[in-house]
């Protein structure tokens, strides 16, 4: 199941939720600090970690 990464707008916490395509949509995820529900979703650049060249630079 995808990972899911929020930071929460009130306490600014970071946190992840697996979660299915069904759950993703239906589900609401609250943080677990302050139980808000105002979440801001983390797209997390995944090409970053292997974009370095051998012998560049
Ligand atoms: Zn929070």
């Amino acid at each position: 199941m995808p990972l899911y990464e929020y930071v929460c707008k009130k306490c600014q916490r970071k946190f992840s939720e697996v979660l299915s395509i069904r759950e993703h949509d239906t589900k609401k995820v609250e943080c677990p600090q302050c139980k808000g529900t105002e979440l801001e979703k983390v797209i997390e650049p995944f090409y970053a970690k292997t974009a370095s060249k051998t012998g560049g630079w």
